[in-house]
């Protein structure tokens, strides 16, 4: 009983925190290794990456933003009945994805997140994707907890990117190379690559094929 309304008041606490917001929805995972896979996605306002190629510019100023309750966003996620959230950016890690973790958890969902991995982890998290950026590089303290590396590709130097990454990566990650949505002409490239190099797989933007955010 006094755990119960223990839980019940952590709850209530980490429900009444607020993030900035750029958009959330319920949808397809259309990357990597939950591809096809429903999920709800909650796009964090904010990023101090800043990749010249990036497809979400409009996320990278959080003032720009509108904040919302955690358990507002969980809440949300339960009734779409996706089985796990997606936390992604923007760059998640500039939050403390502490409470917003929880209260996704004591509703019974998983907590997957896509990062750069260049702020510190926080939070509870079932499923972590490290998409590392040369602009801000991933902190050496975040690789031993990583389940995927996925590395958008578009040149030679990309690979060897990616590579230096896997290094780092523990035993069983799930190692995947992604052609950019529009410079394809670098897939003949990821192909012969994963051809040669099997530890290797494909990841593509597969949303984008069946049309959905
Ligand atoms: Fe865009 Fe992600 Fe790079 Fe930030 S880390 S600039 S959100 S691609």
């Amino acid at each position: 009983m006094f755990q119960t309304e223990l839980e019940k008041s952590v709850l209530a606490k980490t429900d009444a925190v607020e993030y900035p917001l750029m958009e959330h929805f319920y949808t397809i995972q259309g990357e990597g290794a939950h591809t096809g896979l429903p999920s709800y996605f909650i796009r964090t306002a904010g990023c101090d990456v800043q990749c010249w190629w990036c497809d979400v510019k409009d996320s990278w100023d959080e003032s720009k933003h509108p904040r919302m309750k955690t358990g507002e966003i969980a809440d949300l996620a339960l009734k779409s009945g996706a089985p796990f959230a997606v936390i992604t950016g923007g760059e998640p890690l500039l939050h403390d994805l502490g409470p917003l973790s929880f209260s996704l958890r004591k509703r019974g969902l998983k907590v997957h997140i896509e990062t750069s991995g260049s702020s510190p982890l926080s939070g509870h998290l079932d499923w972590i994707t490290l998409s590392p950026k040369r602009f801000k590089k991933p902190l050496d303290e975040n690789f031993p907890y990583v389940d995927e590396l996925k590395v958008v590709v578009l040149t030679n130097k990309d690979l060897q990117w990616a590579e230096e990454n896997a290094a780092k990566c523990p035993a069983g990650t799930r190692l995947l190379l992604q052609p950019e949505w529009d410079t394809p002409k670098s897939i003949p490239l990821i192909v012969d690559y994963v051809k040669k190099n099997p530890k290797w797989g494909i990841s593509l933007q597969t949303h984008k094929f069946i049309n959905v955010p």
